[in-house]
């Protein structure tokens, strides 16, 4: 059960299936135009939607807002130091702002950046800074309905023959949950690896740590040398590993917003800061109020309570496990942070050229009120400018992103459900067509209609 009670609660809209049929072909049949207002349950993004404790909100009012060296400042940087054990700490207003510094800084033009897989703000970010990126996740990734523990691990046979070859590799990035590759965790033998393999080639090691504790979580239960280990000091033990971390607080800070960028390395941490101090804010609070700074680092000290985790990830593998049974499948085994459906098996009649997984998200909006994100050909398939597809995504999924602390196991039965009822019926889905395909953030922006069957 949850390891807390709820003190503040926020009502949910409950609408019926005509409002939410007009409001979806209003807003052009993306999930992205709908407002708060139209969505019974969200689980469109885990970022920054999280709930407070009361601990936080006491922390925020204790926020000390002097422009230089605020106490708030002192406060968090204590707790990130313990924690990640980098001597040069940088608070950001989100994780891409860390990015975008540590990218400009470090990528020289035509360098590579490696990954187990890129985030897709983070590829932007790389690619603005004039890098390259080459994603290498584990081949165990590819199958789906393998009970692999570690399919988030990046691919060491390639990533030593890319290091050992020619082409220039600017530094090796691995995302701790990767969420790219269906919130899967990476190992600890694996980040030891690559932390061989960069100490040998000279090459900087960063974590994308976003979801460390998640991540560290998943090590306590899956990684048998790391059993009976808190998931605070598998964390910490990971950090220890990389040469720094770029850190998106809306994850697992459980705040609303907030980043970092920390760094052991001193001459690179000078150049970061002449770019945060020009872009984001001095120093000591990098775009983010004392009360933010705060509230992020008691959340940092949350998030690793052993039973918080457990909760969280059994009430995802519960939602994944009712979704099964109701005829769902989604990629195994479930992760934390996410369920991710496998659209493509669930509507074998809806072909990748008419968003499979946009269909079965719409489906999930029109009959529930719940909203999601298509992870399939809409977002990663190659489309040309008239719409038409080109080269399909390799899956065809659905990510039911969790907010942190939100939605309680009724929310999630309602979910699964909705799910439940589309499955009875499957061949009912109708596919969809783009009207409208922005140049670039084609899914952020992109407008659709229904293709009746
Ligand atoms: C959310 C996220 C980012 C970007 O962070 P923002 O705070 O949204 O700017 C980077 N990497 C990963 C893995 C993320 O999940």
């Amino acid at each position: 059960m949850e390891p807390y009670r709820i003190k503040v609660v926020e009502p949910i809209p409950i609408t019926t299936r005509e409002f939410r049929e007009r409001r979806y072909a209003e807003a052009g049949y993306n999930q992205f135009n709908l407002t708060a207002e139209d969505v019974t349950i969200d689980l469109l993004s885990d970022s920054g939607t999280g709930a407070l404790s009361a601990e936080q909100q006491a922390a925020g009012m204790r926020g000390d807002e002097t422009y230089a060296g605020a106490r708030s400042w002192f406060r968090f940087r204590e707790v990130a130091e313990e924690l990640t054990g980098y001597e040069h700490i940088f608070p950001v207003h989100q994780g891409r702002a860390a990015e975008r510094i540590l990218f400009s800084a470090l990528l020289k033009p035509g360098q590579i950046s490696v990954s187990n897989t890129h985030f897709d703000t983070t590829r932007a970010n790389v690619e603005l800074a004039g890098g390259v990126v080459r994603d290498l996740p584990s081949p165990a990734f590819a199958d789906l309905d393998s009970d692999a523990p570690f399919k988030g691990d990046i691919d060491l046979v390639a990533l030593e023959a890319l290091l050992d070859g020619p082409e220039d590799v600017g530094l090796v990035l691995m995302t701790i949950t990767n969420n790219g590759g269906g919130g899967q965790p990476v190992s600890m033998a694996n980040l030891e690896a690559v932390g061989v393999l960069c100490r040998r080639y000279g090459v900087p090691f960063i974590l994308d740590a976003a979801r460390f504790a998640e991540n560290a979580w998943l090590v306590t239960q899956r990684e048998e040398r790391f059993r009976g280990h808190s998931p605070r000091e598998v964390a910490r033990l990971a950090f220890r590993l990389a040469d720094g971390c770029v850190l998106s607080l809306k994850k697992d800070g459980i705040v609303h917003i907030g980043g970092m960028l920390a760094l052991q390395d001193q001459d690179l941490a000078k150049q970061c800061e002449l770019l945060l101090i020009a872009t984001e804010g001095f120093s000591t609070y990098g775009g983010l109020s004392g009360r933010d700074l705060d509230m992020c680092a008691q959340g940092l000290i949350e998030v690793t309570d052993p039973l918080y985790l457990r909760e969280r990830a059994e009430a995802t593998a519960y939602l994944a496990d009712c979704a099964r049974e109701a005829g769902v499948d989604s990629v195994r085994p479930a992760g934390v942070h996410a369920v991710y459906l496998n659209a493509g098996r669930l509507l074998p009649h809806i072909p990748p050229s008419r968003f499979t997984g946009h269909a079965l998200a719409s489906e999930l909006y029109l009959a529930g009120g719940i909203r999601c994100a298509e992870v399939g050909s809409l977002y990663l398939g190659e489309i040309d400018p008239s719409g038409e597809l080109i080269t399909p995504a390799p899956f065809e999924l659905v990510r039911l992103a969790i907010p942190r602390r939100v939605y309680t196991r009724s929310h999630l039965e309602y979910v699964a459900e909705t799910l439940a009822g589309i499955a009875k019926d499957p061949g009912r889905v109708p596919g969809y067509r783009l009207t409208e395909v922005p140049p670039i953030l084609r899914p952020f922006r992109c407008r659709l209609e229904q293709i009746k069957p």
